[in-house]
């Protein structure tokens, strides 16, 4: 199959409609921002913990945008983010659940991403992106279908040069080969337990509890706010 070359101005990447590109996801858990809507224009919402944003004040809706960051050429470590709707954000999150069950890393493998229709959680079909991952299982174990275009050990740290450390920087760094993966609040707690003998029971709970984003780890999270709305 003849895959086409991304679209792609400042750091952002998207298709056309019926292109298919390959790509790699960098982080299994997508950045989250709300817009509102202008005379068509999307502007950002500025609504934080702290602060209220101007349009929300107005009662101007806004919508939820989830950006992937993907690896988008054989060794270029360069993440592009990838915008994407609801649906399509749900289509990518089912794909990576099953392979999960599969017990392979989704940021490990290649996918086929695809500009067409998805389905609404209401079986409407919406303009967006399906992805196809190229690996084989057999006999329970994952074998890709073409290399990655980033191993594992080359990929860059997801934690920004400023950061603002809510979680100590030696626990994230030692959970690192965990990030992206199913957890529960106890399991996570029974390797932190392990690897961070030295922290009490009830600051390990702390941090599980701030590092858990809808049932994976989230190492992003360990940082102040940087990767929120
Ligand atoms: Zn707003």
């Amino acid at each position: 199959m003849d895959y086409s070359d991304w679209v792609e101005s400042n750091g952002r990447v998207w298709l056309h409609d019926s292109m298919t590109a390959l790509g790699q996801f960098a982080y299994v858990n997508p950045i989250m921002r709300a817009h509102h809507w202008y005379n068509g224009k999307k502007k950002r919402c500025y609504k934080n913990d702290y602060e209220k944003c101007f349009s929300c004040e107005k009662g101007v809706p806004s919508q939820l945008d989830y950006t992937y960051g993907i690896f988008t050429a054989s060794k270029d470590k360069t993440i592009r983010y990838l915008s994407t709707n609801l649906s399509t954000h749900n289509t990518i999150q089912r794909s990576f659940a099953q392979l999960f069950e599969e017990n392979v890393n989704p940021c490990s493998i290649l996918y086929e991403i695809h500009r067409g229709k998805v389905k609404t959680a209401t079986g409407r079909e919406v303009k967006g992106y399906n992805i196809t991952g190229l690996i084989d299982i057999e006999d329970g174990v994952g074998i890709n279908a073409r290399p990655a275009f980033i191993e594992e050990v080359d990929r860059p740290s997801p934690f920004p040069e400023d950061a603002k450390w809510v979680v100590p920087r030696m626990i994230a760094d030692g959970l690192l080969d965990k990030d992206g993966h199913e957890f529960d609040l106890i399991s996570l707690f029974l390797v932190m337990k392990e690897r961070f003998p030295s922290y009490a029971d009830s600051e390990l709970k702390q941090f599980c509890i701030r590092l858990i984003n809808n049932g994976t780890l989230d190492l992003r999270r360990a940082v102040e706010n940087a990767w929120e709305i």
